[in-house]
């Protein structure tokens, strides 16, 4: 009988993982985790006091942040948070991978980062602020918006999700060092 119940609960605990992971498909993250790992972004994004973007990539397969990056366009123009972190990523594991991986980001992207992203064939990018948030904080933003590039890229599939801890990063831009 112990068996019995035993085995039960084994089957039981297997549908759950296997209904878990096909829930992380469509879903790649809970709310929970989008914020746990937005976190990161953040503390990342503090580094830089006048220009807040901060990224931390993280593997979905195993949960682990792989790379991170914050703002470094003062040394170089192109070189924006998700730009930074995608090196410090290539760096470590190299040029492959991709569809493994979600981008955490405390800004919007900008139309630059959101096409690198695309052509890396990135599974998904996480935002906090939006384009218009960043605005409000003083900094120039070029209109077009994450959702358009990804709509205008139909050769790749990217989950796109913006608001993640938006509250909070959008007075962390506020109160940036100008
Ligand atoms: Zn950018």
């Amino acid at each position: 009988m112990l068996k019995l119940i035993f085995s039960l609960l084994c089957i039981t605990a297997i549908q759950s993982i296997s209904f878990s992971q096909e829930n992380n498909e469509l879903k790649i993250f809970t709310q929970i985790k989008h914020e746990e790992y937005m976190r990161i972004a953040i503390d990342e994004a503090k580094k830089n006091e006048s220009y807040p973007f901060g990224a931390v990539i993280v593997n979905i397969e195993t949960g682990m942040i792989v790379a991170k990056g914050v703002n470094q366009s003062s040394k170089n123009p192109t070189l924006h948070g998700e730009i930074v972190c995608m090196n410090n990523y290539v760096e470590k594991y190299g040029n492959k991978n991709w569809r493994k991986l979600v981008l955490y980001t405390t800004g919007e992207p900008c139309s630059m980062c959101m096409s690198a992203l695309i052509w890396a064939g990135i599974r998904g990018v996480v935002y906090a602020s939006s384009i218009n948030g960043i605005e409000a904080s003083g900094i120039k933003q070029i209109s077009i918006s994450a959702r358009q590039v990804k709509e205008s890229s139909k050769f790749v599939d990217v989950f796109l999700l913006g608001g993640i801890l938006q509250k909070e990063t959008d007075v962390m831009f506020l109160n940036r060092k100008k």
